[in-house]
Formats: structure tokens, C-alpha cells, sequence
């Protein structure tokens, strides 16, 4: 349905003759300009022709979006593809109110909690990690100087701060950025539910039926249980990689049958808000690679550094 969508239909001769009489009456340095500056570029990557997309990075200041999602179980009620949906709305709406080049959609992060669940992709951690990292640099190659990779995916958040991290072991001509916020931390319509909201809850059902509303089946919500099952007696601060599974091994975490279009209207729009206040201050930020090159000149002989 999507690629017979996209394909031009033939014009009616009707058609065809009001398309003639427009091109014709349209002076032609209005038209040669319309060619070589579009005024309505798009934001998707894979949409822009080789010549849109140079004028993309230049539009955008080589700030590209990287929307990171994953495949996993979300709930008896949402799809598979819940935060790379999500995600994408806000980074796509976001890029539209403050313009940049968003990469397409990208699932390959940490998901190894849920490989007991149909449908998880879960790459292993070298893939994920070099897969991340020729992504970005293919991104820079193409003049994406700035990667803000926006997370859609809690299960990423220890792995994209690392990768972030690990970008410092050798020069190179690009700095990546990490967002991970996703909710206002406060206001908003009340929440009808208590506890946990974690994973395919209320909030993230009432996100999911702003963005993708047709996959959202509302009436399953109460099939299973997305209580905290509390099976592991350890101190807040001791970490284990199985303390997913302890607590909500059925990848559900609240209650999504509560969920509502006005929560979830307030929600994205605080997402895509805060998306485009994260591009704006990465477009603004003539520090970070500056003093990443700094860093990398003085790490090739760190005898000379001095205090
Ligand atoms: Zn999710």
C-alpha cells in the first residue's frame, strides 16, 4: 500500500494540460531557483535525492537525527516496533520545526532481555557496537558532522552513554550526541493509574495511540499482567543483567488500559518539543568538537600534557 502510494500516478489530460499552463506561466528564474534551493525539503534521509540531500546538510548545519528503536514485546496490546514508532514521530515532527536530516529506521541496540519473547531482534554486543559505529561514521562521511542520536529504547541507556564514551579512543572529525528524555517530568492530564509506568504502561500506550493509533488494540490491555513481580531481594545499587526479567518478565510494566489521546497529546508534544530544544543547542555548539580535537592532539603524546 505504502510504495503504490508513493508512485506519481499518470495525469489525466486534464491534468497534464493545467500542469503545462502553470509550468509555463512561472517565470523561469523563479523555477531554476525552485531547483537549486528547495523551499520544502524533506527530513527523511531516504526521501531526499543526492542533490536535495547536500542541500539537507547544508540547511541543517550537518546536524543529523539517528532515531533508535528496537524490536521487543510490548504488553499483550502494542506492536513489536512501539519505541522505533515513537521515537521516530517525535524526531521526525521535531526535525520539520527545526530542520535536519534524520537517519531511516534504525533497531539494532540492547535487547538481550527479551530474546524469551517472539518477535526480538536482539544483535549481539559487537554487532550492535560496530554496527552503531560504521553507522555514524558513514553519517559523517556524508557531512553529518553532528550525530544526535535520539534513544526511543530504555534497555539503550547504559549502551549509547558507553558508545558516546568510546568515541574518544581515536580522532575523528564528528561528535555524537546522546538524548534520551522522552516524558515532561511533570503536569499534564493526571495518570489514572498508580506504581510503575514504565514499559507499555499508560503513558507509552497513550503515546503510541498519537503516533500510531491504528496498531494500538486497547482491548488486550488487560490480558496480562504488567505488575512488578519483585522476585529479587537486592539493594537499589547492586546491578545484575537478569533484574529486568525478576521484576516484569512478560515485558509489560503498568497499566496500559487506562491510557488516553489527551495524556498522550501532551506527552509527544513534550517529546517533540524537547527534541527540537536538543537540536537547536547541537546546532549552536561550537565547543565539543573543538575541544575534542584538542583532546585528541594532546592524547597522541600525553607526556607534554601539563596542568
Ligand atoms: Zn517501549
Amino acid at each position: 500500500m505504502m510504495m503504490t502510494s508513493r508512485i506519481c500516478p499518470k495525469p489525466s489530460s486534464v491534468l497534464a494540460f493545467l500542469l503545462v499552463s502553470a509550468v509555463l506561466s512561472v517565470p523561469h528564474i523563479v523555477h531554476a531557483q525552485a531547483i537549486s534551493s528547495p523551499a520544502k525539503l524533506s527530513v527523511h534521509w531516504e526521501e531526499l535525492t543526492a542533490s536535495d540531500f547536500r542541500e539537507g546538510i547544508r540547511r541543517s548545519q550537518g546536524t543529523c537525527l539517528l532515531p533508535f528503536g528496537i524490536l521487543e514485546k510490548h504488553g499483550p496490546h502494542l506492536p513489536l516496533g512501539t519505541d522505533l514508532l515513537d521515537v521516530r514521530y517525535a524526531a521526525l515532527h521535531a526535525a520539520e520545526q527545526e530542520y535536519a536530516v534524520v537517519f531511516p529506521e534504525y533497531y539494532f541496540g540492547q535487547i538481550a532481555e527479551a530474546r524469551h519473547e517472539p518477535g526480538t531482534m536482539a544483535y549481539s554486543r559487537n554487532l550492535q557496537l560496530a554496527l552503531l559505529q560504521e553507522t555514524t561514521d558513514e553519517m559523517a562521511r556524508n557531512g553529518c558532522k553532528k550525530v544526535l542520536i535520539v534513544n526511543g529504547h530504555g534497555g539503550n541507556e547504559h549502551l549509547l552513554p558507553y558508545f558516546a564514551q568510546t568515541q574518544l579512543d581515536k580522532p575523528r572529525d564528528y561528535v555524537v550526541y546522546v538524548f534520551d528524555e522522552h516524558t515532561p517530568s511533570s503536569g499534564g492530564p493526571a495518570k489514572k493509574s498508580s506504581g510503575v509506568d514504565w514499559h507499555a504502561g499508560e503513558s507509552e500506550t497513550s503515546n503510541m495511540m498519537i503516533s500510531r493509533p491504528d496498531t494500538v488494540h486497547l482491548d488486550r490491555a488487560t490480558n496480562e499482567s504488567g505488575a512488578d513481580q519483585a522476585r529479587q531481594k537486592l539493594p537499589e545499587d547492586v546491578y545484575t543483567g537478569i533484574w529486568w526479567y525478576t521484576r516484569f518478565p512478560f515485558h509489560y510494566s503498568g497499566d496500559g488500559s487506562v491510557a488516553n489521546k489527551e495524556l498522550g497529546e501532551y506527552q509527544m508534544k513534550g517529546w517533540i518539543d524537547s527534541v527540537v530544544k536538543a537540536i537547536r543547542s547541537v546546532k549552536g555548539d561550537d565547543v565539543s568538537l573543538k575541544l575534542q580535537n584538542e583532546f585528541y592532539e594532546k592524547s597522541a603524546h600525553p607526556l607534554d600534557t601539563q596542568p
